[in-house]
């Protein structure tokens, strides 16, 4: 099953983090106006997903996709060419109308888990360092846009040989932190 293409930053070799890496830009795929966006930060939870709504490169099965403070995200040039692919999602999505990439996701919902965390993927980066993908989300949702199930054990194992453990939803730690949000919020566990 070397053939299958997850996706390149999969495929190819996971690049690892550099230690002291404190950001960069990412840029949409047009080949002149580029949409540019700085990012004042490291990613974390850096992940591949294979759910329907996040932008992935042509053939991938799956999207790699991190998340940095939203207030660490700021569009250098060209937002003219943004808009936000479905005003309706809890991730409002922010993609160039032109090329279609998606420069960051953001959550408007203030009593959301991950409001206040934007969602991006810096293989849209030219610079390298960013926090290296290390789990995979949504997995079963493949079979939604229309892979086959009789692939997804294949699917599984190659995720597993590359390192990264295949989750049906969020890892662990982050289903945690959303079920934590939830018990906060009716008091059955301390507010801070
Ligand atoms: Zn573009
Ligand atoms: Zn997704």
């Amino acid at each position: 099953m070397n053939t299958m293409k997850l996706h390149p930053a999969l495929d190819n070799g996971i690049q690892p983090a550099s230690a002291d890496f404190t950001g960069g830009t990412l840029q949409c795929l047009c080949a002149t106006d580029k949409v540019e966006v700085r990012i004042d930060a490291q990613t974390m939870y850096n992940h591949a997903c294979g759910c329907s709504k996040c932008w992935k490169p042509p053939n991938a099965l799956f999207a790699v996709i991190a998340v940095v403070p939203r207030d660490k995200v700021r569009v250098t040039a060209h937002g003219e060419k943004l808009a936000i692919v479905d005003e309706a999602a809890t991730i409002q999505r922010h993609a160039c109308k032109q090329c279609h990439a998606h420069l960051f996701g953001r959550i408007e919902n203030k009593n959301h888990a991950f409001y206040g965390l934007d969602f991006i993927h810096t293989e849209l980066s030219p610079q390298k360092g960013w926090s290296a993908p290390d789990f995979a989300a949504f997995v079963s949702s493949l079979i939604e846009t229309g892979t086959s199930p009789a692939q997804m054990k294949a699917i599984r194992e190659r995720l597993r040989s590359i390192g990264l453990e295949p989750y049906d939803c969020l890892s662990p730690d982050l289903m945690d932190a959303l079920a934590t949000h939830v018990a906060k919020q009716k008091g059955l566990l301390p507010a801070a």
